[in-house]
């Protein structure tokens, strides 16, 4: 995209959905799929005189988020009432905090730089509203709308950036970064498909070298990266188009239709929410104890940005293929293993991030064996890679065994390999004429002759030298 001296100013709210056993201020129990409204009960349905009480696993699980996010754990927090109707809330209010959030002032190091963490809060989710009858499951077009409760009243932590993002590509790498953070402390699964990690963009444009932010834009509910980057690129590319036709960016909320690649208008937000907070009277302030985010910050795992700095220092890759490797706890785990068994990690990195079948699949020793039989140069990487496949089927085989059993150990210079170039060109006399006559390039259809009859055991390169050597001395 042609930014033309412009700049884009990009915040992320982000919602995560807690994978507690239960809700946030009952005893309903928080899980995915169940048949509608068959999770409910007089607290999360907002009954009149039920009265809510904290979820101690999901006040861990928001502390948790806060220290592998840099921020500062609140000593007292405090819960309030943020008042609005709409269908999917049933109380017409939902719980959440407002000026006194429990994680504040964090950050996250993406691509070299420092992403500000505003604040991320503890609220509960709204119930989902099916829109039915229609095509896109969205409320236009749809005959009628329905409520499922289940997912009402389930613990969500609101994570809230600083505006330091400045490209589509930079938050999407942002996200990737937060979501493997946040599954390696294993607060939430973090499937975007089933609205366990949702994100909204406030997108906003200014020239290069100006402070002052522009008026900015809010996209709804991005649920995968890929829409994510796409929709801000476009909104991106509206607002600079708009301001340089002399217009002016209106302060809106948009939804991305992947689908079209368009952006539509939702609401306005001129008339801003006006939510009355207060202070939630059922609920006393919260007040995690030193001791508590003490053993919490023991028990804390090693983060994927400390991880992806180690691998680069420790096994001298770069910062995509550690990230890469990174994108998952157990490919993390997995090529650390492999790793360590075979003391090249270059090699288990090339091999973990192209054959992501392993993982899981075949032992950490299985992969190092083959590993360690390239590099001795008992087999060729394309034997390696049938090796590899073979351990899949079989995954405790040794590769040692299965190389000597199958015979599939390299070829070097023995006799059997130059009796091979010697066959080939035996049967081939016009390619060795169109050779000699200095058409050099028919060198490559012979080595694929011989390739193929040593079914990958021997070194092409290996092979086209003795096939330069053969011909060039005239035998
Ligand atoms: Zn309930």
């Amino acid at each position: 995209m042609s930014m033309n001296g412009w700049e884009a100013v990009i915040g992320l709210e982000i919602h995560v959905q807690l994978n507690t056993e239960s809700k946030m201020f009952c005893a309903c129990a928080n899980v995915f799929g169940a048949e509608p409204n068959t999770l409910t009960c007089p607290v999360c349905l907002g009954y009149p005189g039920a009265l809510p009480t904290i979820n101690g696993g999901a006040v861990d699980k928001a502390i948790q988020i806060g220290l592998a996010l840099d921020c500062d754990i609140a000593g007292r927090c405090q819960f309030h009432r943020k008042n609005y109707f709409y269908p999917d809330s049933p109380k017409a209010y939902q719980i959440s905090q407002y000026d006194q959030p429990i994680c504040i002032h964090g950050h996250l190091d993406v691509d070299g730089g420092r992403i500000g963490i505003t604040r991320a809060h503890l609220e509960e989710d709204a119930a989902k509203l099916v829109h039915a009858g229609g095509s896109g499951g969205r409320i236009a077009g749809a005959d009628s709308s329905v409520v499922d409760f289940n997912r009402c009243g389930t613990p969500l932590v609101e994570i809230v950036t600083e505006p330091d993002l400045r490209t589509p590509e930079q938050a999407v790498a942002f996200l990737g970064l937060l979501k493997n953070t946040l599954q390696t402390i294993g607060v939430s699964d973090c499937d975007m498909e089933k609205g366990s990690l949702r994100c909204d963009a406030n997108v906003s444009v200014r020239r290069r070298g100006e402070s002052a932010f522009g008026t900015k834009t809010e996209l709804k509910n991005m649920n995968s990266f890929k829409f994510l980057g796409e929709g801000m690129a476009a909104e991106i590319r509206r607002q600079i188009e708009l301001l340089e036709a002399g217009g002016e960016v209106r302060q809106e909320t948009l939804h991305y239709d992947p689908q079209a690649r368009e952006l539509h208008a939702r609401r306005s937000k001129e008339e801003a929410d006006d939510y009355r907070y207060f202070p939630e009277p059922d609920l006393v302030p919260l007040e995690p104890s030193g001791e508590t985010v003490r053993r919490l910050r023991d028990a804390m795992p090693e983060l994927p940005a400390a991880r992806i700095a180690r691998f680069r220092e420790a096994y001298g890759l770069s910062e995509q293929d550690a990230t890469d490797l990174n994108a998952a706890p157990e490919t993390a785990d997995y090529f650390e293993a492999v790793a360590r068994a075979s003391g090249d990690g270059k090699a288990a990195s090339d091999w973990v991030r192209n054959q992501p079948g392993a993982v899981g699949t075949i032992p950490p020793e299985g992969l190092a064996g083959i590993i360690g039989l390239i590099s001795a140069g008992t087999i060729t990487p394309t034997i390696g890679k049938q090796v590899h496949a073979l351990l899949e089927a079989q995954p405790s085989a040794d590769p040692a065994a299965l190389v000597a059993d199958r015979g599939l150990a390299s070829i070097g210079d023995s006799s059997e390999l130059e009796g091979m170039v010697d066959e080939v060109l035996a049967q081939n006399p016009q390619f060795v004429e169109q050779f000699r006559s200095g058409k050099e390039g028919v060198i490559n259809a012979l080595v694929g002759q011989v390739m193929k009859q040593t079914r990958g055991r021997a070194d092409a390169r290996q092979v086209q030298q003795l096939l330069r050597d053969r011909l060039k001395t005239g035998v």
